[in-house]
Order: C-alpha cells, then sequence, then structure tokens
C-alpha cells in the first residue's frame, strides 16, 4: 500500500455535496489523500493525515478528472478540406461520415491503434481520465467489429455504432443495412462493446430503424444511447426516454415535450458544443434543461468531421459563453455529468472510496476554467492513483 498526501489546495471540486456546499462540494484550502489508485480522505489541509509522500498543490485548484463520454476515436485520415469549405459557406450535412469510412477501412489495425492512443494522451494532457469511444467508421462486419476489439484495448466504455450512416453498399437499401446492424454485425461487435449507439437523424436513421437498432443491441445485453436531435427536431430524444438510454447526446433541437420526456426519465442530456463550434450551428440550450431539472453532461464529440477537439476545458469555455451554463454548472457536466452518462459512480468526483483520477490547474479556481479560455490550465494529472502529467 502507497499512500499520497495532495495538499495545500486553494479549491477542490468533490463533486459530493456532503463534502462542501453546492453541487461541487467545494473544500477551501483541501487535502486529499490517495491511496495507491483509490481516494482514501479528503478534507481541509490543517486535518490531513500523514502520508508516504507528500505534492505541495501550491495553492492551485483541483478538480475530478473530466469524463468525456461521447468521442469517436478510431478513424483515419482527416478532414481538413471539408472544414475549410464549410467555413467558407457551405452547410454540414451528415453524409460527410463517408469519406472517414473509406479512409478508416484502408487503414491498417496499427494505424488505427496509434490513432487511438494519439488522441486519448491529447485528452489526459488536458484533463480527460475517463473516456467513452465508439465505432461507426467501418460499416462492415469485419471494419466494425475490429474498430471496437481496438477501442477496447483503451477502455471499458465502448459503443457500438454501426448505424452512424447507412453503409454506402447500401445506399439503395437502407432496411438490408439495419438488418445487418441488428443481425451479423450486432453479433461479432456485442462481445467487445457495453453500449449501442444510433444516430437517429434525417440522412442517416429515422425513429422506426432506431428503435430495431437500439432494442436489438438491448436483447444483447448493450445499453443504449442515441445521437438525438443534432441537425433537426425529431424522435431520437423521446425514443432514448422510452428506452431508458444512458444518455441522448447532442439534444440541439428540442420541442417542450422532449425537454419534459428528459426531465421525468434517467437519460442525460449530453451537450456536445465542439459540434456546432465547428459546423457554426445553433446552440444547444443548456440553460432550458437544467431549469427543468434535467441532468445535463458535456462532452467533446471528438471526431474528424465535425468536431476534431479532444479539449474538455474548451467545452466548459463554450457551454459558459454560449450556451446560459454557469462555471460551476459547466464544471459538474464535464465531470459528474459526464459519469452519470456513463452510469458510474466511480469517476468524476473526488470523495473516499472513488477512483484517484484528478487535475490541478494552473489557477486558483476551477473558474478559470472558463474565464481563460484556450489557456492550457491543466497542469498536473493523476490517473488511477498514478502521476501522468
Ligand atoms: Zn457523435
Amino acid at each position: 500500500m502507497t499512500t499520497t498526501l495532495l495538499t495545500n489546495i486553494s479549491t477542490l471540486v468533490t463533486n459530493d455535496p456532503a463534502l462542501g456546499p453546492t453541487p461541487l462540494g467545494l473544500i477551501e484550502d483541501a487535502a486529499v489523500v490517495i491511496e495507491n489508485d483509490t481516494i482514501a480522505w479528503v478534507g481541509r489541509s490543517a486535518d490531513a493525515p500523514a502520508a508516504d509522500t507528500t505534492h505541495d498543490a501550491n495553492a492551485r485548484a483541483a478538480i475530478p478528472g473530466f469524463v468525456d463520454s461521447h468521442s469517436h476515436l478510431v478513424f483515419a485520415g482527416d478532414r481538413t478540406q471539408e472544414f475549410n469549405a464549410r467555413m467558407s459557406g457551405q452547410a454540414y450535412k451528415a453524409g460527410g461520415i463517408r469519406t472517414t469510412v473509406a479512409a478508416t477501412r484502408a487503414a491498417t489495425d496499427a494505424e488505427l491503434g496509434a490513432n487511438v492512443a494519439r488522441y486519448i494522451g491529447e485528452a489526459l494532457r488536458q484533463g480527460t481520465t475517463t473516456f467513452e469511444t465508439k465505432s461507426g467508421y467501418g460499416l462492415t462486419v469485419e471494419d466494425e467489429a475490429r474498430a471496437l476489439r481496438i477501442a477496447a484495448e483503451h477502455t471499458d466504455e465502448v459503443t457500438y455504432l454501426g448505424a452512424h450512416i447507412v453503409a454506402p453498399e447500401y445506399a439503395d437499401d437502407p432496411a438490408a443495412y439495419v438488418e445487418l446492424v441488428t443481425g451479423e454485425m450486432l453479433d461479432a461487435c456485442a462481445p467487445y462493446a457495453r453500449w449501442v449507439d444510433v444516430f437517429c437523424e434525417k440522412g442517416a436513421f429515422d425513429g422506426d430503424q432506431a428503435r430495431a437498432i437500439l432494442l436489438a443491441g438491448k436483447a444483447k445485453g448493450l445499453i443504449p444511447r442515441v445521437h438525438a436531435n443534432q441537425l433537426s427536431y425529431g424522435p431520437g430524444v423521446q425514443l432514448a426516454v422510452e428506452l431508458d438510454a444512458a444518455s441522448a447526446d447532442h439534444c440541439t433541437h428540442l420541442t417542450d415535450a422532449d425537454v419534459d420526456a428528459l426531465a421525468s426519465g434517467n437519460t442525460v442530456a449530453t451537450l456536445l458544443p465542439g459540434a456546432e463550434f465547428s459546423t457554426r450551428a445553433q446552440w444547444p440550450d443548456a440553460r432550458r434543461l437544467l431549469d427543468a431539472g434535467v441532468t445535463v453532461a458535456l462532452s467533446t464529440d471528438c471526431n474528424p468531421g465535425s468536431s476534431f477537439t479532444s479539449s474538455m476545458p474548451f467545452c466548459v469555455a463554450l457551454a459558459v459563453r454560449d450556451m446560459g451554463m454557469t462555471p460551476d454548472e459547466a464544471v459538474w457536466a464535464a465531470t459528474a455529468g459526464g459519469a452519470a452518462a456513463l452510469r458510474r459512480t466511480d469517476v468524476g468526483r473526488i470523495a473516499p472510496g472513488a477512483r484517484a483520477d484528478l487535475a490541478l490547474l494552473d489557477a486558483p479556481s476551477h473558474v478559470h476554467l472558463a474565464y481563460r479560455p484556450g489557456v492550457p490550465l491543466i497542469s498536473d494529472v493523476w490517473r488511477q492513483g498514478i502521476k501522468c502529467r
């Protein structure tokens, strides 16, 4: 057993209301004891017990490691030209995914694995200690299973997204593709995945198709999450709530009935401001969701087409500036909110028994994540008790 005392923390975000005021459970002049890979003690520096080693935070703030509950990291190639064209006036459509599908199919396992490792490293340097990632750029039985196998080498939070778009080979027969996604492809993919996801959107999959795909996944023991209501109004959000999905992701175009459904169920609304930023689209209205009592998470949606950022601090800043969230709400959504969207209680908080995932900021308060946008404030990161930055 090894213990590390992290002391002299100016402001500690615990996300445990039992440990301090507000939902962030803030403690001033705080200390944390890490025992192996777990948080063993949290409190004031003056009351801290002795430990094997001591790390002085020098009056900086500490937050739980970010929980990025939505990313698409198994891909090859990039879409610089498409982004450039869009920023020159073209509209974003779901079909650009095909470009990445072609590049991903052509890549070797080693190339895909190296790409995943690169973006995880990038995210870790920005404070992300837990992340989910999806398939969805293979769209054949072999390529989807391969993507999930590679993802599973890097995270436990793996999502089967064979239903990202209809595979190009099935453009004239989407029903046959849904049959593949709910049959042979699901059988090959389920052993590597915890979640099943579908892009429920015009140009991708409609409500009936999405329902069939999510129910087939559920029957194989996968838990649903849904790309819902990103580009237009539609059935995705209410379907997510009806099927007890862990999360409805995007939630940009919502009716009052959609908001009421989210407020009444267990489904987290995961907002992905990197996508609206990178497509110059309308922001999701986080304030409306929070005021209705919906649990909100923030995530990067890191992918080469519509949101090529791995930065949770960037998403926090956008959510505060443009989506009506307070800095406290945005930091909670990027940590505890992400954990809720993954139905996890061991991450997203700094409290005894939680996994020792935390980040020190080069700032006296977590508010600086939104106050100082674009500044690399993450100075030290512990993941499962190991200091990795
Ligand atoms: Zn996505």
